[in-house]
């Protein structure tokens, strides 16, 4: 998608500070981090959201909360972090390109807000 946000931003074509990249995924910090880690997940291919997707798209989810844990480890945080899919404008979704926040290295309430 030529003006989705995070497109522009898995192609490099709007800078970020990049965490991680595959041939299928890209993660970067969040502009407006809630926590000392607070890193988006996206799938390089455009997928609107979770309530967008498809069976087509189980396995691009699943990388996405894979490369999560994988930085959660690299980041030693890995008893205590949160990945998040936020869903619809109700949820606080405000980019419509599927992202996982991973959201970790402070105390997490539960529930959430
Ligand atoms: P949502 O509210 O849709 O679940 O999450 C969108 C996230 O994207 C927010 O946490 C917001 O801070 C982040 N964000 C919005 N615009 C940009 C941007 O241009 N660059 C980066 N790195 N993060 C962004
Ligand atoms: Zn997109």
């Amino acid at each position: 998608m030529r003006d989705c946000l995070f497109c522009q931003i898995s192609r490099g074509e709007i800078p970020s500070k990049k965490i991680y990249e595959d041939a299928y995924t890209f993660a970067f910090e969040d502009i407006d981090p809630k926590a000392p880690t607070h890193v988006l997940v996206i799938p390089k291919k455009h997928l609107a959201g979770l309530k967008e997707a498809t069976a087509d798209d189980a396995e691009i989810i699943g990388r996405c909360h894979l490369v999560a844990a994988k930085i959660a480890q690299d980041r030693k945080i890995e008893d205590s972090y949160r990945t998040v899919l936020n869903v619809g404008p109700g949820s606080g979704q405000s980019v419509f390109h599927l992202h996982v926040h991973l959201v970790g290295g402070r105390d997490l309430r539960w529930p959430p807000g």
